[in-house]
């Protein structure tokens, strides 16, 4: 509780609707809102700055890729479908989140979490795990669904009222939206969607550098966004631009003290990018690869630069078909 008596509540957001009604029923009951919004390659704030921006509610931003990358690679991780953490993502989340409430002077934390919407990640058993994993338990209030839940020490104390805090479950949105249009909220992404850990092709990447990578930089995670990802051998992966756009993406990850970049010298063609170097087999593995994507003619070998710092030369290879190449693909 701050100096003037006033509760102070800290509350994850994600800029979804449920993230939005669940500061304001709060609000409604003159506690002083705040959001967390955490950041990583695999999900952004800016649907939260959004709801920021939309709403008053002060934001808080944070990048937190080293925290989390350490929570994916520890045994104990639940993953989803694919490699999404959910549960053990919320329960970091709230750890971090419990951090600022303790540095911050909050009284408690609050989710826009629905009891029963998302099947895996928001039934009993996973918003119990939640609490149980953050450190905060009791201290973790989820205002939409709180009447369907066991009251929290927060409730207990008397800093929120209960018979003001919600019932909603399942995966209905009709009550969601009777409620914003009461507070007037016109504006809201669509639900779910947004998070690269529930992509099926990104998560195969993923898990491909997990097996591969020992220690994983933060350029390596933006590099799975972009290009075609083949894995040649163990220590070899190439990755291929498709379009102008991903052969610009790919070339803002470059590591050019590291990294092998490859290219077609007279024909246009993508940009082959080969993290972290790769032995003589390898790159000639690669060119032929770069070369047979290039518009480079198929009967004669193609002339393909290999630069890596400053150190540049050049291989001529007769290109791979892509439908030869297409089983190193992750
Ligand atoms: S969808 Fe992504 S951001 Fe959301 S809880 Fe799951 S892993 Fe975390």
């Amino acid at each position: 509780m701050s100096g003037s008596g006033t509760v102070r509540a800290l509350g994850l957001c994600s800029g979804g609707l449920d993230s939005i009604l669940s500061a304001l029923v709060l609000r409604d009951q003159g506690i002083d809102v705040h959001w967390v919004s955490f950041e990583t390659p695999f999900f952004s704030a800016d649907k939260a700055r959004k709801a920021s921006e939309q709403t008053g509610v002060p934001l808080t931003v944070r990048a937190i890729t080293p925290v989390y990358m350490e929570m994916m690679r520890s045994p104990a991780v639940k993953f989803g479908k694919n490699m999404n953490p959910c549960m053990d993502c919320h329960a970091l989340m709230f750890r971090l989140a419990g951090e600022m409430m303790t540095e911050q002077g909050f009284d408690f934390l609050f989710s826009g979490e629905v009891l029963g919407q998302r099947p895996m990640s928001q039934n009993r058993t996973s918003l119990r795990y939640v609490e149980k994993h953050s450190g905060r338990d009791g201290y973790i209030l989820r205002p939409l669904s709180a009447k369907n839940l066991p009251e929290t020490i927060v409730e207990k104390e008397g800093l929120v009222d209960r018979e003001r805090l919600l019932d909603i479950s399942g995966r209905s949105r009709k009550t969601q939206l009777q409620l914003a249009r009461a507070y007037g909220v016109t504006d809201f992404p669509a639900p779910a969607g947004g998070c690269l850990l529930t992509d099926k092709i990104f998560s195969r990447r993923l898990k491909d550098l997990f097996d591969h990578q020992e220690s994983i930089a933060e350029r390596d995670l933006e590099l799975l966004k972009s290009g075609r990802h083949m894995r040649l051998d163990a220590n070899t992966k190439i990755v291929v631009g498709r379009t102008r756009q991903d052969n610009e993406a790919i070339g803002r990850c470059i590591d050019t003290k590291e990294d092998m970049v490859l290219k077609v010298v007279d024909f246009p063609g993508p940009l082959v990018v080969i993290p972290y170097g790769g032995s003589d087999p390898m790159v000639m593995l690669a060119a032929g690869i770069c070369a047979g994507y290039s518009k480079a003619p198929d009967d004669a070998p193609a002339k393909v630069s290999v630069q890596r710092g400053r150190k540049r030369r050049q291989v001529a290879m007769l290109g791979i078909p892509p439908a030869q190449s297409k089983k190193f693909m992750i």
